[in-house]
Formats: C-alpha cells, structure tokens, sequence
C-alpha cells in the first residue's frame, strides 16, 4: 500500500458499525496513512463505533448527531484544537423517518422531508461551511449519494428528491469553494446491505437486480467504495471536482 494520504487529517462521519460505507472508507484512508477523527451518533452506538476507533488508533473519537448544532461545533473547535486543519472530510450519513421513507414521494409528511433534508443533505453544507477555515492549503470534502437521485429506483421514495438536492449541492460547493482549493465530490454506489439500506423496502430484490443488469454482474462492496474515496481525497485526484462518481459495476450505464 502506498502512503497517498501521508500526514494528512481527516474527518469521518457515519461509522455505525463494520458494513458501514464510512468504515470501508475509514480503513482505506488510515491504511493510506491518513490520521482520522471519527463521530458515532448517538451514546447507545458508541459501543459498536469504539472498537472500530480503536482499531484505527484515532486521536479524535466524538459524539456527534448532525442535528445538534453544538456537537458539530464541538466536533470542529476538536479538531482545531488538536490539528488546528483538516485535509479531508467523508460525510456518510442518511436518515428518513419511517413512515416517509415507506411511503410515495406524493404523500411524504412536511415534517419528515425537511429532517430527511437537514439530516442526509444541509449537514453536509454546515460541515462545508466548518470545514472551510481549518482547510487552509486546500482539501477534499466527500459525500455519499445513490443512483435514485437521477432515476426513480421503487422503494427509495423521499430519499431521491433528497439525494438529488445532495448532488445539486456538490456542485454548488465545489464552485463556490474551488477557488479555495477545496474539492467537493459524491461517491454513488451500488447497493450493499448496510444497517441504513435496511429501511429501504425490497432491499433483496435491488441486491439481486445489480447483480444482473450491471455490465459486470457484480455486488458493489465497503472496500471498493473505499478505494475509490482514497483516490479522491489524495492529491491525485487535485482535478477532480464537482463530480458524482458512480462505484456501481456500470449499473448506471444500461438502459431499463
Ligand atoms: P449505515 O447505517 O452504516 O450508515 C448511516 C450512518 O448515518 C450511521 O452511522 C448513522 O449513525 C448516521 N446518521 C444517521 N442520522 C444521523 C445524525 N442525525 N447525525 C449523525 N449521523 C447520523 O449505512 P450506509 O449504507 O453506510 O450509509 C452511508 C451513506 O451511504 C448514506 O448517505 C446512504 O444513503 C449512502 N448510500 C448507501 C447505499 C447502500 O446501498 N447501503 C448506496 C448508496 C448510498
């Protein structure tokens, strides 16, 4: 393994557990050579995310629900504190409420597309906005979207208009902040069977439809999308920005 992210600090958040997006990424930034601060939500996770930390040796390893504006506070005075920078930023995160994500997009409560909204896609505009200042040389902010934001995929419901404003952000951040030296990206897997995709409805049947249709009749893993997240947030990938990068076996190339 080469030593890409050398020297480099990052942050990352979403690691719920060992199939966690966010923790095949994690694994490829610290095996890269990267130092990481890493977030679990909530007291009651804590204990399935601190092995995890421990196994990556992180310096920073905070509790931080997105919704409260003080521990995202308290999350970036911490890493000014301890690095007084950050070169990159993976933000893994997506919540709806039950009964909106179950339901047709046309039914979907006020009140449940706007927490869908703040939680999955404006966290990852405060974190933008925090980040900026600690990433003076430059740096890399990532997020995590899915294919149902550009086509409709049955039973990913409210999470498209959500995942499509998310993507819509990406480009806006990336414009505004390039000028800065910061690049902003969005990973798009293919499904992988994660305690989040456990809310998705018919889940099995989106599993076993990637599989056939893609070009390479393949399941997407954590470790692929991490490698390919390590790519992104080293210096190799400096001209690369604004983009939605699709690690889904070439699912969204075919037709229906
Ligand atoms: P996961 O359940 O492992 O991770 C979701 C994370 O979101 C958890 O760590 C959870 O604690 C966190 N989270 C939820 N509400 C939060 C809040 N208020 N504050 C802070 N954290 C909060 O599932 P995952 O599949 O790894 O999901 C990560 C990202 O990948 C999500 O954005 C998801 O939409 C996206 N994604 C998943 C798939 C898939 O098939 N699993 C495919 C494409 C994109």
């Amino acid at each position: 393994m080469i030593d890409t992210l050398k020297g480099k600090k990052g942050l990352v958040i979403g690691i719920a557990n060992e199939d966690s997006i966010a923790w095949g990424c994690a694994k490829a930034f610290h095996d890269a050579g990267a130092e990481l601060a890493i977030t679990y939500v909530h007291p009651k996770t804590e204990a399935y995310s601190r092995p995890l930390a421990e196994e990556l040796d992180v310096p920073i390893f905070m509790q931080c629900d997105v919704e409260k504006e003080d521990e995202l506070d308290a999350l970036f005075q911490r890493i000014n504190e301890e690095w007084g920078e950050l070169d990159f930023m993976l933000h893994s995160i997506a919540f709806a409420p039950k009964q909106d994500l179950g339901g047709r997009v046309t039914d979907c409560s006020r009140e449940g597309f706007a927490k869908a909204m703040d939680i999955s896609c404006h966290s990852f505009i405060r974190m933008a906005r925090k980040a900026e200042p600690l990433m003076k040389n430059g740096g890399c902010l990532l997020t995590v979207s899915y294919y149902g934001a550009e086509k409709v995929v049955d039973h990913y419901n409210i999470m498209g208009p959500v995942k499509a404003a998310l993507e819509a952000s990406v480009r806006y951040l990336a414009a505004e902040l390039g000028s800065g030296g910061i690049r902003v990206n969005s990973l798009s897997p293919g499904p992988i069977a994660t305690r989040a995709a456990s809310g998705i409805g018919h889940f099995d049947a989106l599993l076993e439809q990637a599989k056939q249709k893609s070009p390479e009749h393949a399941l997407v893993c954590i470790n692929c999308v991490g490698a390919y997240a390590r790519f992104l947030v080293s210096d190799e990938a400096h001209l690369v920005t604004g983009s939605n990068v699709y690690i889904d076996a070439g699912f969204n190339i075919m037709g229906t």
